[in-house]
């Protein structure tokens, strides 16, 4: 039997099935030699033998051989394929081939009875033949191909061997070997079998746990080990398949949107840096549940990082905003954890495909920016990108190339805004704030291009640019007067930066105590460690620090004690609070803050007199503001400190006096 050519179906299969199977392929063919041969043999008896052993009998039989070889030709049952359904069949078969064996032979063996040794001899080739057939598609059947080869072989060799004729005496003797022989390879080739289904499912076990280990890691790779969700691998690839599923069609204005959300969660930090990174974790755990039960048919969730989810919304804009809504909401419910419950907010960005771009990265890059708007102007919320946002983008772009081009050394300028000490309305500071002139596109304003620096990765060089002319103004200043500069939160993470600022000072011979830091709140989240270490070097060194934009940062007021600081500046928006009585109670309180932590107030944004007069009232002893004076170069700020006094109308001054 050439084993090569075995059919066996695919999937691992119990040794009795695999046998079965291929016994189910042989089958046909013995039976059809044995319908054939006993007709002949029916046919050269005709004329010799009654009428019941040429017809009656071997039709019978064919019928029967007929009957099975029908049911051979179905299809397995689902039975047969079990090991014990293939089990029973094999045990039928054997058994119903004996009984079939037997009365074949018993009916060719009466034949002999009749005609002459031609006859004769057509019986022992009858039987001879259909034994070694019969053998040979038995091959897998081991136990059925012994029954019946015994069972047909001694009666024919009996046959043979008393039949008084020596060619029969030899025919019974070569039959009776060569049956014995071949049992004894039929054994052998059923080993092989046995052996090659064996290794065949061994391997095909070994290719399943492949497969599942494979599986396995796939699933980890992809899989947020904290919260359980679909990681950032796993949001991008998806991101990419919506594309590909897109295709090209992104131009036709058929084509179906989907929209792409980044969630950041609003005051993680905070809560991460106070109660410490287990908490924090469980934090996360327990959001990621929530949103897992959120996630699924239109709707993909994944951890991106730290506190940002993103989600894919397979729908348009109009269905996918109210959805990461309610997951905002979702989140925005009280967490309870070791019976302390915390609630945290959550701000998102939505960007629309193909409206916002047409691969992911635009795509993301335009939820981010959209969530970074919603963070700065109204945290909490929810938003989708849209085409102002575009132009926005257009415009940063366009500063960006610009500054990339610039000669900073050459266009970037320093005005300086007077701060004013209330009590002897004198001039007690300047704040340094940054001027660029670009030839390509005129005046830029500076919270605009120092945002781009920061993009951009060369905030510290301009920082050191505009920190060297601060200094030239500031030589040209008389003593007592300080120096208020900004820093940037990637100054404060530079040590290379903040080294050269000492150097910086050091080289002017300046007195380090006429130089105060302003650092926004913003820029103490990113890091604080970092920042409180940056902050507190500088203050040893003998410089003075101030946390500016006071009240639009979020970080903990907790946190406040723990830093630095020397000075707070209170951010504008709460001077024009001060119209109603509880923006009054708000200044005062924060006054009364700062003064707990023995900190300077400095309130920013002062316009009117009525304005100045209410906050010395309310005792902050420094202010700025335009009305004090605007920012100016330095010829002009040292002219108008020649005057002396700002022209202030008398009845400021003499409230401002009444005050302190
Ligand atoms: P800031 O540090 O809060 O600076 C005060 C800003 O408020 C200045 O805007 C100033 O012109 C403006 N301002 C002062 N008084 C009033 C007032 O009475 N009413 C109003 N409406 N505004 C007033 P400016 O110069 O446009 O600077 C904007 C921001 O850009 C600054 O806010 C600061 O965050 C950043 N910036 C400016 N220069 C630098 C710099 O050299 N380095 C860094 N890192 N940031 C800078
Ligand atoms: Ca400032
Ligand atoms: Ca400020």
């Amino acid at each position: 039997m050439p084993f090569s050519r075995i059919h066996l179906p695919p999937g691992e299969q119990p040794l009795v099935v695999a046998t079965l199977l291929h016994f189910r392929r042989q089958v046909p063919w013995m039976y059809t030699l044995l319908i054939i041969n006993a007709v002949a043999l029916a046919y050269t008896h005709a004329n010799l033998a009654p009428r019941w052993l040429t017809h009656a009998i071997p039709a019978m039989l064919i019928l029967l051989i007929a009957s099975r070889l029908f049911r051979w030709l179905m299809p397995p049952t689902p039975d047969m394929l079990t090991e014990n359904g293939a089990q029973r069949v094999i045990r039928q078969s054997t058994i119903l081939g004996s009984v079939m064996a037997v009365a074949f032979v018993a009916w060719a063996l009466s034949l002999g009875a009749y005609g002459g040794p031609y006859e004769q001899g057509h019986v022992v080739v009858f039987v001879g033949t259909t034994v070694l057939c019969c053998l040979f598609c038995l091959t897998h059947l081991p136990g059925a191909a012994a029954a019946v080869g015994t069972l047909v072989s001694l009666p024919l060799v009996t046959y043979c061997l008393v039949s008084g004729n020596p060619v029969f005496v030899a025919v019974g003797i070569n039959l009776a070997l060569v049956t014995v022989v071949f049992l004894v390879i039929l054994r052998d080739a059923h080993k092989v079998f046995q052996g090659l289904v064996m290794s065949r499912n061994a391997l095909i076990v070994e290719r399943q746990q492949a497969q599942r280990l494979s599986d396995e890691n796939q699933q980890l790779a992809h899989t947020d080990p904290l919260t359980g969700l679909p990681n950032r691998r796993f949001f991008f690839g998806a991101l990419e398949a919506l594309l590909a599923a897109r295709g090209t069609a992104a131009d036709s204005a058929e084509v179906a949107p989907f929209c792409v959300g980044v969630l950041d969660l609003d005051r993680f930090k905070a809560i991460n840096d106070t109660y410490g990174h287990v908490y924090g974790d469980r934090l996360l755990d327990a959001i990621g549940h929530r949103l897992a039960l959120r996630a699924g048919g239109a709707v993909t969730i994944a951890r991106l990082g730290g506190d940002e989810f993103g989600v894919l919304f397979d729908g348009p804009a109009e269905q996918a905003e109210p959805a990461i809504a309610a997951l905002c909401a979702a989140i925005h419910t009280p967490v309870a954890i070791d019976g302390m419950e915390v609630t945290l907010g959550c701000s998102a960005g939505i960007a629309v495909y193909p409206e916002a771009g047409t691969t992911a990265h635009a795509l993301f890059d335009r939820s981010d920016y959209a969530l970074y708007h919603v963070k700065a102007h109204h945290r909490g919320g929810c938003a989708v990108f849209s085409p102002e946002q575009e132009a926005l983008i257009r415009v940063e772009q366009r500063v960006e190339a610009a500054l990339q081009v610039a000669s900073l050394e050459r266009e970037l300028e320093v005005h300086y805004q007077p701060i004013f000490d209330t009590r002897s309305m004198t001039i007690s500071s300047v704040e340094a704030l940054a001027r660029w002139r670009s030839p390509v596109l005129g005046e830029i304003a500076p919270a605009t291009f120092i945002a781009a620096a920061e993009r951009m990765g060369i905030i510290n060089r301009v920082t050191l640019i505009l920190f060297g002319k601060a200094l030239e103004g500031l030589a040209a200043l008389p003593d007592p007067i300080a120096l208020s500069f900004n820093l940037s939160a990637q100054d404060l993470m530079s040590p290379a930066t903040m080294r050269e600022i000492v150097r910086m000072i050091v080289a002017t011979n300046v007195a380090p105590r006429r130089i105060v830091f302003e650092v926004t709140e913003t820029s103490l989240v990113t890091d604080m460690a970092t920042a409180r270490e940056a902050l507190q070097r500088l203050r040893s060194f003998g410089v003075r620090t101030a946390l500016d934009d006071f009240g639009t940062g979020y970080s903990s007021l907790c946190s406040l004690h723990e830093l630095p600081l020397d000075i707070l500046k209170v951010d504008r928006t709460f001077v024009t609070g001060m119209a109603t009585g509880s923006g009054r109670n708000m200044v005062s309180a924060i006054r009364n803050l700062a003064q707990s932590l023995s900190l300077e107030c400095t309130m920013e944004g002062i316009e009117t007199e009525t304005q100045l007069i209410e906050i010395s009232l309310a005792g902050y002893r420094y202010a700025q503001g335009f009305l004090l004076g605007r920012p100016m170069p330095i010829d002009a700020l040292l002219m108008t400190m020649r005057e002396q006094t700002m022209q202030l109308p008398e009845a400021t001054r003499l409230g401002v006096r009444g005050a302190a």
